[in-house]
């Protein structure tokens, strides 16, 4: 049962071969047994899944299941659990229980899940490789020498090695769709007000979305169609209905147009990767859609303009931890000053004060204008850019990544190598869009990844392409060699 995916374990459980506790059982079993080497968990919610699972066989038995009853997945450690450590891989929030549960949580609850945990991260999604975590790394299944990417790199470790069937993650500049790609599995950032941001803890909260990570796109389309809609909690999110994700998937591809932009197959894309993704873009032109080459020339502007943007509002939402309302506190302070500089120099990482510091520089008075104006006004022109291309295409097909899994410790002391690990991602958080990943390809036993990319609410479009894909390939059907069941 933990071979299939998550749209046949719907089907097996209604059809009774076998039941939801014995798959959370299996599960949990597999954890406890691959799960410490991976460090993809922070928290196992061992006995409330159990009971979780047992309340979904009644729910089977009595006929009135919800869309995914019984189906067990894992919750990125951002998401606010009621009752559960929350902990958004922070000494900070080490030991915070959120009092609520996050939109997030709360719908894929009601849509019939049932949580098998929290997954393990980069620091309050700071990161590209989980090698922030206040808990240490994550290994990749496909090679622990490996990162597994990030930040949500936990979730994507545990989908890709069979510790969850599925799982959420968040994307703020890649953070769903890089590990995806890194780790043979598919990952979907919905457009931007698409999913509710409530409950979910704010590192740059113009960019963060949280989104579906799943072994197939068809997986994906029912995990989206549970946590998309909107939220009256969550100030951002957009009052516009709900597709059948599901009923979009098996559309014809004919006369479809999709984009390729020069600018994402450049010097830096390991060649490799990129016969790996133009073959996928032949399978595509088979399957009736057209390709067309077009140009999105502010793409250079992306990574600068995110990391004047996103530490900014960072440094903003980080403020709320001083040591006095919640969170790590540190012992003895003298005064008011020294328990507000000791709690936050203790409880955060490295790499989250190199944000925070950034982000408080790119907006004090005097840089404000030359920094994080800019910054603003160059990501309206990416977001141009993507408008105009979208005039003659329908979706943009791209690497999701210039390389497959980077080797632990490898970028980890060098932040600008890491942050260009997310160069082809991070536009469309810029632009608000819709974008995914989904297997296309390995190179020397490592996953590599497909991007599309899709206009304004089209995440239909782009789970109907990737399914399309992936009826006639198998590249999202392999597993670590190790994990095979
Ligand atoms: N790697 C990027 C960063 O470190 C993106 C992270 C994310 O999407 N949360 O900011």
């Amino acid at each position: 049962m933990l071979e299939h995916t998550l749209t046949e374990q719907v089907a097996a459980l209604r059809d009774g071969a076998y039941s939801a506790r014995e798959l959370t059982d299996a599960y949990l079993a597999r954890i406890e047994a691959a799960g410490g080497a991976l460090n993809a968990y922070i928290t196992v919610t061992a006995a409330a899944a159990r009971a979780a699972a047992d309340a979904a066989d009644a729910a089977l038995a009595a006929g009135n299941a919800p869309a995914l009853t019984g189906i067990p997945i894992a919750h990125k450690d951002i998401f606010c659990t009621d009752g559960v450590r929350t902990s958004c891989a922070s000494r900070m929030l080490d030991s915070f229980v959120a009092p609520y549960d996050a939109t997030v949580v709360q719908r894929l609850a009601a849509a019939g899940a049932v949580m098998l945990g929290k997954t393990n991260m980069d620091e309050f999604a700071m990161g590209s490789s989980n090698e922030t975590s206040f808990y240490g790394p994550v290994r990749n299944p496909w090679d622990p020498a490996r990162v597994p990417g990030g930040s949500s790199g936990g979730s994507a470790a545990a989908v890709a090695a069979g510790l969850c069937s599925a799982a959420t993650g968040t994307d703020t500049g890649g953070s769903i769709r890089q590990p995806a790609a890194l780790t043979g599995i598919c990952g979907l950032k919905p457009t931007y007000g698409r999913v509710s941001r409530y409950g979910m803890i704010a590192f740059a909260s113009s960019l963060d979305q949280a989104g579906p990570m799943a072994r197939s796109a068809a997986d994906m389309a029912l995990l989206l169609h549970a946590m998309a809609g909107f939220d009256p909690r969550d100030s951002t999110s957009i009052d516009q209905p709900v597709p059948d994700y599901a009923a979009a998937l098996y559309q014809p591809l004919s006369g479809l147009r999709i984009g390729l932009p020069a600018q994402y197959f450049d010097a830096g894309l390991d060649p490799d990767v990129g016969d790996a993704v133009r073959a996928a873009l032949g399978e595509l032109e088979r399957l009736g859609a057209q390709l067309v080459d077009i140009a999105l020339p502010h793409t250079p502007l992306s990574v600068p303009a995110y990391y004047v943007v996103a530490p900014a509002e960072a440094s903003s939402n980080l403020a709320r931890y001083d040591g006095v309302r919640y969170g790590y506190r540190a012992d003895n302070p003298v005064d008011l000053e020294d328990l507000y500089k000791r709690s936050r120099s203790e409880g955060f990482g490295a790499e989250v004060k190199r944000r925070i510091l950034i982000g408080t520089y790119v907006l004090s008075a005097g840089y404000y204008d030359a920094y994080y104006l800019k910054a603003q006004r160059v990501r309206r022109l990416i977001r141009n850019d993507f408008l105009d291309a979208f005039d003659r295409v329908d979706v943009i097909a791209a690497p999701t990544t210039p390389q497959p899994a980077f080797r632990m410790g490898e970028k980890q002391h060098d932040p600008v190598a890491m942050y260009l690990s997310d160069i082809y991602t991070i536009a469309a958080n810029l632009a608000g869009l819709p974008a995914l990943s989904v297997p296309c390809g390995q190179v020397q036993g490592l996953p590599v990844g497909l991007q599309l990319i899709g206009r304004d609410f089209d995440e239909a479009r782009l789970l109907n392409v990737a399914h399309r894909y992936q009826q006639v390939t198998d590249w999202h059907t392999r597993r670590p060699p190790e994990t095979q069941a």
